[in-house]
């Protein structure tokens, strides 16, 4: 098994691309495209859904059992719910995200026929000098915020003939910075550092020598935010399956901002035993920092997979994000860590042998550490 080196340029490069196509849940085609030229570029053949989720293969000595890795290309936004008399609109979110951190976004609307309207989220009493200290009393909730069109209108009617509709999707702009002490914030890092995280080890693994003993398939998803997730891009082969995710630096939570952080169980319950074990024994023999944490209000790509009726192994590999779904930040280190680790899982042997059957006899029933 080899450490590859991670070209941490290329995966800053992608990342500042996607994070530039806007993604919310339901308008995806555009990051699909980009993905899919990234997967060209490295020789990876790929297949589509036929709503846009990408199955790509990366092949392996061996056909079955298959592995997978998978992370969503979706993102947070929001939709037009109605118009007020005023001539703004009324929003409600696309995934789930608290309407405090939707206050002073500046945003995309989009129309039918191409039309792109851009303009800004407020709260209701938004204005200084006429509400004075009523602003600060006001609940942060979607029903007390409207979107201000940077467009001439001042009725309902006005904002019609814009060709604006109910049910436009709105775009969230997400503010990138990279810094030079290697943080990343930017909104929208759920999970598109995740995605340039697995671009890069897909980069270092079609870069190399090296062999893999199964064939590992690189899934992209298109609707995470909003509950749907794998279900759909999986095939019977799959008795393996890792899902790439943030993992929340906050307070009582034990996530590595700078390293890899292995979930153990989230809203959906505990991640397999063996997998998980597994992908700890990777980092501790291979010096890639780590920790665990357990995530009470989070439901990943995995659950999704298993709820529809697949029976798979499935761990969440995350990397540090703090105030995720909000003003997201991330370091590159953590990043690259989980580059590192994907690198060595995709090299390692099948959990089990057993596996490549859907059904087995009790002898094989695993029992001691993985093999
Ligand atoms: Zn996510």
């Amino acid at each position: 098994m080899k450490n590859l080196s991670i070209d941490s340029n290329y995966m800053c490069d992608v990342m500042e691309r996607m994070l530039e196509t806007p993604s919310p849940s339901g308008m995806t085609d555009m990051i699909v495209g980009l993905v899919c030229e990234e997967l060209e570029k490295f020789g990876i053949n790929f297949e589509l859904t036929r709503r846009g989720a990408i199955r790509a293969d990366l092949e392996g000595g061996l056909h079955s059992p298959d592995r997978a890795i998978i992370g969503h290309l979706d993102t947070l936004g929001a939709m037009v719910k109605g118009y007020r008399a005023n001539g703004r609109l009324e929003v409600v979110p696309i995934g789930t995200w608290s309407a405090r951190f939707a206050e002073g976004a500046r945003c995309t609307i989009y129309a039918d026929g191409g039309a792109r309207y851009r303009g800004s989220i407020l709260p209701l009493k938004a204005s200084g000098h006429t509400f004075n200290e009523e602003i600060d009393t006001q609940p942060a909730s979607w029903s007390n915020l409207e979107l201000r069109i940077d467009a001439r209108t001042g009725s309902e009617a006005e904002t019609r003939a814009l060709g604006i509709h109910v049910g436009d999707t709105i775009s969230i702009d997400p503010e990138t910075e990279f810094s030079d002490t290697g943080f990343v914030t930017s909104r929208h890092l759920d999970d598109k550092a995740g995605v340039a995280s697995m671009l890069a080890a897909a980069k270092a693994v079609t870069q190399s020598e090296v062999t893999l003993p199964i064939d590992c398939h690189l899934l992209f998803t298109i609707s995470e935010e909003v509950g749907v997730g794998s279900s759909h891009v999986l095939h019977g082969d799959v008795a393996e399956m890792v899902s790439i995710d943030n993992g929340t630096v906050a307070p009582g939570q034990y996530t590595s901002e700078y390293g890899v952080t292995v979930a153990m169980q989230d809203s959906s319950g505990p991640f397999d035993w063996h997998l998980t074990r597994s992908l700890l024994g990777l980092c501790e023999q291979h010096d890639i920092e780590h920790a665990r944490d357990v995530f009470r209000y989070y439901r990943s790509d995995a659950a999704a997979a298993l709820e529809a009726g697949n029976d798979i192994r499935t761990a969440l590999l995350c990397f540090g994000l703090d105030a995720s779904h909000g003003y997201e930040r991330v370091h590159l280190s953590s990043l690259e860590a989980l580059s590192r680790l994907l690198v060595l899982y995709m090299q390692s042997k099948p959990l089990f042998r057993r596996d490549r059957e859907a059904l087995g006899p009790l002898d094989d029933l695993p029992t001691g550490e993985p093999n």
